[in-house]
């Protein structure tokens, strides 16, 4: 099946300035993450029919031309089924039909629905002949915000694991290009959270007991100007260390188990 990537540039602060919208398919195409209306995806689209219309999680920067391009093609608006109420608050639009983990949507082939949360409760990706659509679960460089309440830490590890053991050619990622090494980059993309996890235990372990303490001790370098982003994703990692039983945490205060 025909894939092709079209980075739409979209005015929150995404890595690289653009989300890349995926255009699965030719005769009757799955559109994946619309941000924005663009010239490059109105050139992409001008020769195709889009059947369908779908996004990887509902942030602003992919879901922002999900109404414009369903109305202009026609197309059939699907959402993960239960988070029909969210899809229509970020998106500004009723979805159509609704999909599950494993569902099939089809284009010119089957694309298949993997739920793979944690970057976002409702994040899943699509899976075509020659890779998977993966969002913001990878990326080529950097890594991708996982930060409470929203993000779930435990839940994006699975998700990670998940997508190396599919072992797809290839993973088209939401942001920047396509990574052509899936298994390393999930492992790369693990190994970095394992790392951070190693350091927030350490932290409860000599003593750290708030968020701000924990996050003073677990980044060595200045996180000032992302904090809030630093706190949030340290209180992802503790969430996780706590449902596995590895620290006691009240909502307020960790400490060791
Ligand atoms: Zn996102």
């Amino acid at each position: 099946m025909h894939v092709e990537r079209v980075p739409v540039p979209v005015a929150t602060r995404a890595p690289h300035g653009t989300t890349n919208c995926y255009v699965l398919g030719t005769d009757r195409a799955l559109l994946v993450d619309p941000p924005a209306e663009s010239d490059a995806l109105d050139a992409a689209l001008s020769d195709r029919t889009v059947a369908a219309v779908a996004v990887t999680h509902h942030h602003p920067d992919h879901v922002g031309a999900v109404g414009h391009y369903a109305r202009e093609h026609d197309a059939t608006v699907w959402c993960r089924r239960g988070r029909e109420a969210a899809f229509r608050a970020a998106a500004s639009v009723a979805p159509d039909r609704t999909f599950v983990e494993g569902t099939t949507v089809r284009a010119d082939g089957p694309v298949q629905v993997l739920d793979t949360p944690g970057h976002a409760p409702e994040h899943v990706a699509f899976a075509v002949p020659d890779g998977v659509v993966c969002g913001d679960v990878a990326v080529a460089e950097g890594s991708v915000v996982v930060g409470a309440p929203e993000g779930d830490m435990r839940a994006y590890c699975s998700s990670l694991r998940r997508l190396w053991a599919c072992d797809p050619d290839r993973l088209y990622p939401g942001h920047g290009p396509v990574i052509e090494d899936p298994r390393a980059t999930c492992e790369r993309l693990l190994d970095h959270r394992y790392d951070r996890e190693r350091r927030v235990r350490a932290a409860i372990g000599e003593g750290a007991r708030t968020l701000d303490e924990i996050t003073d001790a677990a980044y060595e370098k200045d996180v000032s100007a992302v904090r809030q982003l630093a706190v949030a994703t340290v209180r992802a990692h503790v969430e996780k260390l706590a449902v596995e039983g590895q620290v006691r945490w009240d909502g307020e205060r960790a400490a060791p188990a």
